[in-house]
């Protein structure tokens, strides 16, 4: 397993002493807990709890207003991003046939 980057500055010339990870170019110390916690906030999963990744095909579990249309419930939304910063609280977007790019919520949709 190769380990992980340094979380402050970046850096991949990370060792393990005992228990914790150590950066020899800030000094920055952390826990592989803290490591896990971080990925795991990271993860943005869909409206059944499983992971999503950029690239995936998913389906609205629900109607969704998007101006004057409605999006039905059983749209697909193709190749979608998942987005570093939400955007109005939209994390992923993707492609619908029809409406082009959208912004989507994660807790809308299935894989
Ligand atoms: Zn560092």
């Amino acid at each position: 397993m190769s380990l992980p980057s340094c979380p402050k500055c970046n850096a991949s010339y990370t060792y393990e002493d005992g228990h914790l990870f150590v950066c020899p170019m800030c000094f920055h110390e952390w826990t592989a807990e803290s490591q896990r916690a971080a990925e795991e906030a990271s993860i943005i999963h869909d409206a059944n709890g499983n992971e999503l990744n950029t690239g995936d095909d998913v389906t609205l579990i629900r109607d969704l207003k998007l101006g004057k249309d409605t999006l039905k419930k059983g749209a697909k939304a193709r190749n979608i991003r998942i987005l570093d910063t939400p955007v109005d609280g939209h994390d992923i977007d993707g492609r619908v046939d029809g409406f082009g790019m959208i912004y989507l919520k994660s807790s809308v949709v299935k894989k």
